[in-house]
């Protein structure tokens, strides 16, 4: 096994297949891409969706993860792992073990249980040893405040709650955590905060609200274009300001174009 170059850094995201492109793994790999990392996916569910929303899913098989996983660790390690839907718990157990074992880089775990269509992406079982075993394994977690509130189960808000919550993920195992989409009024506006908690201090980020739900991916691109920027070497700080910047640059493009079925010069049907 070898590791990749100082200039060709990679990073491997291992989640979902939206054959669409909005969300899951192809999102993450044009965001490692855009982030001047080298990009390697695995799949671990095909779902089947578009802009219209998820219709359903097709979870494979821990044997078919593995083996998609081992065939890439037999030849190269990636400098970090992103790590996005795992539909179920035999894949949140599977992911995290081989990576305990076998990854000492950063691993950005992303937890994804609900389509912002109201589509589950993840059985009950999984949800309850994605808490058992992959906070354990992740280096940093990037929940919303939707799925910082279902793994802890109290209501996550405002930023006390965040921080209750962080200190309670601490002790699940987490080592940093950014959580997402915090509103805020302030003067007549809506502010989005993001906190993290680095396993010592909390930093807060802010930025106008975007309200447009068109969009879809958003903590798939953010989490993925992370890893990037920690797989080429930058501070944690460092690679969530660049994220932060790349996503809202990305929201700012989509939101005022056809997305719906292509990002990249695709047409909508209406
Ligand atoms: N499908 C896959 C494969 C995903 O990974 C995700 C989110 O991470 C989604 C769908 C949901 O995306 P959204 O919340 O934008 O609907």
């Amino acid at each position: 096994m070898t590791t990749s170059g100082e200039n060709n850094r990679c990073v491997l995201s291992i989640g979902g297949l939206d054959p669409s492109g909005g969300a899951g793994i192809i999102a993450d790999v044009l965001s490692i891409r855009q982030m001047g990392a080298y990009p390697m996916a695995v799949a671990t569910s095909i779902t089947f969706q578009s802009s219209r929303g998820v219709s359903g899913r097709y979870d494979l098989s821990p044997g078919v993860v593995l083996r998609q996983i081992s065939e890439i660790f037999e030849v190269c390690a990636p400098d970090a792992i992103k790590i996005g839907m795992l539909g179920y718990a035999g894949n949140v157990s599977l992911v995290s073990e081989f990576l305990d074992l076998n990854f000492n880089g950063w691993v950005v775990v992303d937890p994804v249980f609900r389509s912002s269509s109201g589509a589950s992406l993840i059985d009950d079982d999984g949800i309850s040893v994605f808490r058992e075993k992959a906070i354990a394994a992740s280096s940093l977690l990037t929940p919303n405040v939707r799925e910082i509130s279902t793994i802890c189960g109290f209501p996550v808000t405002e930023i006390a709650d965040v921080k209750t919550a962080c200190l309670y993920l601490e002790r699940l195992g987490a080592k940093s955590v950014l959580v997402t989409g915090v509103r805020k009024e302030k003067g007549g506006s809506s502010e989005a905060l993001d906190i993290l908690y680095d396993g010592g201090e909390f930093q807060i980020f802010s930025s106008p609200w975007i309200d447009d739900f068109r969009v879809r991916g958003t903590g798939c691109r953010l989490s993925s274009a992370i890893a990037a920027g920690l797989a080429r070497g930058e501070s944690l700080k460092n690679a969530v300001v660049k994220g932060r910047r790349y996503l809202r640059n990305e929201v700012e493009r989509l939101k005022s174009s056809d997305f719906g079925v292509l990002e990249n010069g695709g047409q909508v049907l209406q």
